[in-house]
């Protein structure tokens, strides 16, 4: 197969334009995500560096030589300043410019523009050093998971060792091999391994723009906005899987006069109550447990594999802390909650054991609630700040 070079650098620089063009779009709709700006510009002056590095012979050298490796370096500072922004870490422009500026001021060095060893030396340990960082900002993320991270990170990574391996290899391989080639077999390698990696990497950045803005939509979709806790759809979804998977209990809490508390003090004076009983709640409640916000003053909560006796004294050490709690908003404003205990089996234990009249026999949220509220009801009746058990004649804890 015949390779014409300059085909190949125009469709190189054609892909880098396209893909910078795709960033800016997608930065245009998504304008807080300011890393595809910032990657969108890297495409641009990258795609700027192939042009001036295409034109080597036909335009002055300080420019196809001094320029051209200078945007080729502030491209790469370009990728590095995206990857910070995605993760919200500080972007300073120096840092972004210190790669193409040192370059810069190296090749005012007489002695070192004349070395192309020298000069492939430092380009190489720029561009290796600002993949490296870019590659290791996203891995130090990687808390947040997002599927095309780790591909990401590693991409980057293999760039910057590919940059850094040409460094022993200025140090041992005959010049003509190292610095620009003309030999069209190496400057299409040179243009494949560029365009696989402007392609790659964009793709990979794009999805993961795409992929933290949807786990952004999941949890506002499950999320209640006011207490953070889970909303009921995500509580719901949450007990369905626990209820399938065995016995569990079921705690449903309900403020106690808690529309006095609004007509008092004031909606806002309400809200930070019922931030409160949920910071309260969530201290005392053991890790495993499904705690979620059924709407208005009403919470519930799955305890997996709880039988009554634990469920109930989790319900009273959760009441006892309501109780205790002083909200800073107004010293002196007595909350109390009321709480109704349900018990299921789970489907598989389900299966031919005789229904009591305090468990659902089935992995049926709905019916458990139902009979946790029929407790709640109880404990209301019977004067609030207490916990009733479903059962045999609705058993009252306290
Ligand atoms: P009980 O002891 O019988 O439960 O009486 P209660 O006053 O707590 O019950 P009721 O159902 O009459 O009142 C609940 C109140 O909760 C009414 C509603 O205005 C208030 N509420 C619902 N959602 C919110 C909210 O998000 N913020 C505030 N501040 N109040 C809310
Ligand atoms: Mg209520
Ligand atoms: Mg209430």
């Amino acid at each position: 197969m015949k390779l014409d070079a300059p085909t190949l650098v125009t469709v190189t620089i054609f892909v880098m334009v396209v893909m910078g063009g795709l960033y800016l779009l997608s930065w245009s709709q998504a304008r807080r995500t300011l890393a595809l700006g910032f990657l969108g510009a890297a495409q641009i002056v990258g795609a700027a560096a192939v042009v001036l590095f295409g034109l080597r012979g036909h335009i002055p050298d300080w420019i196809s030589i001094g320029f051209a490796n200078a945007a080729m370096l502030l491209a790469f500072g370009l990728i590095w300043a995206g990857a910070r922004s995605f993760e919200g870490r500080r972007v300073t422009g120096w840092q972004t410019g210190a790669g193409a500026a040192l370059w810069l001021a190296a090749c005012l060095v007489p002695p070192f523009y004349a070395s192309l060893g020298a000069r492939v030396i430092l380009a190489s340990a720029v561009a290796g050093l600002y993949c490296a960082l870019a590659a290791r900002t996203l891995w130090h993320h990687r808390g947040e998971r997002l599927p095309s991270r780790a591909p990401a990170a590693i991409l980057l990574a293999s760039e910057g060792l590919m940059a850094w391996a040409r460094i022993p290899a200025t140090l041992v391989l005959p010049a003509p091999l190292v610095g620009t080639p003309t030999d069209p077999f190496w400057v299409a390698v040179l243009c494949f391994i560029a365009l696989l990696y402007t392609v790659a990497v964009a793709v990979l950045f794009m999805a993961m723009a795409k992929e933290r803005l949807e786990a952004e939509q999941r949890h506002a979709a499950e999320t209640d906005p006011l207490t953070g806790i889970a909303n009921r759809r995500a509580l719901a979804g949450e007990a369905r899987r626990i209820l399938a998977a065995g016995p569990a209990a079921l705690l449903l809490f309900d403020l106690d006069h808690f529309k006095r508390v609004n007509d008092t003090f004031g909606h806002a004076v309400g809200d930070a109550v019922l931030v409160g009983f949920c910071a309260a709640a969530r201290q005392v409640l053991p890790v495993g447990a499904a705690f979620g916000r059924l709407g208005g003053e009403e919470f519930a909560c799955l305890l997996p594999g709880a039988g009554p006796g634990v469920a109930a004294s989790i319900a009273e050490t959760v009441r006892h802390a309501v109780a205790g709690m002083r909200p800073d908003i107004v010293p002196g404003l007595a909350v109390t909650v009321s709480v109704g205990v349900a018990r299921s089996l789970g489907v598989a234990r389900s299966l031919g054991v005789a229904k009591s009249a305090g468990d659902t026999a089935s992995g049926d949220f709905e019916a458990l609630l139902a009979l946790a509220d029929r407790a709640l009801y109880e404990a209301k009746a019977q004067g609030r700040d207490r916990v009733v058990v479903a059962g045999p004649g609705l058993r009252q804890v306290a």
